[in-house]
């Protein structure tokens, strides 16, 4: 039967419930590797799951033994793991693409092969003050100083913004491997969702992201007063990028837009993500949707990866208060068509992702007026 096969998750946290949410509806059994009681795993009732972190190698070939497909939430796992089970199961996106996505400096040492305007960079082998000012003498500054691994919501970034910066950034970014960027004056920051399956590259529409400090707070799709030949330039550009590796599944693109109306790819993540969360109230099918029929050669109509109605996605960010996400949401239900997805991670901690509201309307103004109360809400438990 076309949906017998049990897919493997690696990772049960938000984005993982959310793909179990897309497979519970297609009858498709998701079998999670993630602590007990993770968010994924309160929405799936059956005896398949693992228990462990996708960071041990013996939990990974585990949940390879009882599935047929396996995928992550996350590129932070154990590559050499998921290359070893690779010859029982199928790993979507593959380990090879994981692998070298996972390492943000590897990751863009790739692209440039391919064409892929990104910022200019350079590594850092020793991590001494010497190495970082030679840097910043050719890529000027202010410059990004970045962690190659393990980076999330900027954790792994640090601003310099002077020679006089250079102890500091290297002090908060001590024992990473690290490289370097120049500094991109963007005039705002781009992204897009790409489904690679096993015989075409699609995209979702380009959307607009906002980050404060440095964590995604708002998506607008599609991006607010960007022409039809921007929203195509950005998806040609992401297409590309995510052509440049193996394996099928959904991938998200981030960029810049420069003040010359070019772009620039900041990152590539190997998975479902933040951006694309609107898809699920604003398209046919949702990210989610369309990576378990990637993974699954399961027909995607292009289709429904249009935008059926403007959206905004605002996330909901963790407090100061273990409850601070619940006021959001509890604002949010008296919004009009405001979609509310708690991600059931218990208590809120500051700048954790805790949850998030997708409003969908006629207009991207209507959706802006609706919505403005909640941003209110939500900055209001961040301050
Ligand atoms: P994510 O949570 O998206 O994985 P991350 O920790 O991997 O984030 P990046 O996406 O590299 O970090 O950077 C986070 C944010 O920092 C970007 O969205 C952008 O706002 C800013 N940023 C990153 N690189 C640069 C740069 N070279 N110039 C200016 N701003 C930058
Ligand atoms: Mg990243
Ligand atoms: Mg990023």
């Amino acid at each position: 039967m076309w949906n017998s096969r049990k897919v493997g998750i690696l990772g049960g946290g938000q984005l993982g419930r959310m793909l179990v949410e897309s497979c519970n509806r297609l009858n498709i059994q998701a079998n999670v590797l993630d602590a007990e009681n993770s968010p994924a795993k309160q929405i799936s009732f059956h005896d398949g799951h693992v228990t462990g972190s996708f960071k041990e190698r013996e939990a990974v070939r585990q949940l390879a033994k009882s599935c047929d497909v396996m995928t992550a939430e996350i590129e932070h796992v154990d590559t050499y793991a998921l290359e070893e089970v690779a010859s029982q199961v199928q790993v979507e996106p593959s380990w090879q693409a994981i692998r070298t996505i996972q390492n943000k400096f590897n990751q863009k040492e790739h692209l440039r092969k391919y064409g892929i305007p990104m910022a200019d960079h350079r590594e850092l082998v020793k991590n001494t003050p010497e190495e970082l000012a030679e840097a910043g003498e050719q890529l000027g500054y202010p410059m990004m100083l970045k962690s190659k691994t393990m980076a999330y919501d900027g954790r792994g970034n640090f601003r310099v913004n002077s020679k006089e910066d250079i102890p500091d950034a290297l002090e908060a970014l001590k024992d990473r491997p690290l490289y370097v960027e120049k500094w991109a004056y963007f005039k705002m920051e781009l992204a897009v969702m790409v489904i690679k399956t096993k015989d075409e590259v699609l995209s979702y529409p380009t959307v607009e992201t906002v980050q404060e400090d440095s964590i995604c707070k708002l998506v607008y799709a599609p991006a607010r007063n960007v022409s039809d030949k921007i929203n195509e330039e950005a998806q040609a550009l992401a297409r590309k990028a995510v052509a440049a590796f193996e394996g099928k599944g959904a991938f998200g693109v981030e960029m810049f837009l420069l003040e010359d109306n070019s772009l620039m790819l900041c990152e590539i993540a190997s998975r479902i993500h933040n951006s694309g969360h609107y898809t699920i109230e604003g398209c046919g099918l949702s990210q989610f949707d369309s990576h378990i029929r990637a993974i699954m050669d399961l027909p995607i109509p292009a289709k429904s990866l249009e935008i059926r109605q403007p959206s905004i996605m605002l996330n909901i960010i963790g407090g100061s208060a273990p409850d601070t996400h619940l006021k959001a949401a509890e604002a949010a239900l008296s919004i009009p068509n405001a979609a509310i997805h708690l991600y059931s991670k218990g208590a809120a901690k500051p700048g954790r992702k805790m949850g998030h509201i997708t409003v969908t309307a006629a207009t991207m103004h209507e959706a802006e007026t609706i919505i403005q109360p909640l941003i209110d809400v939500v900055d209001n438990i961040r301050a």
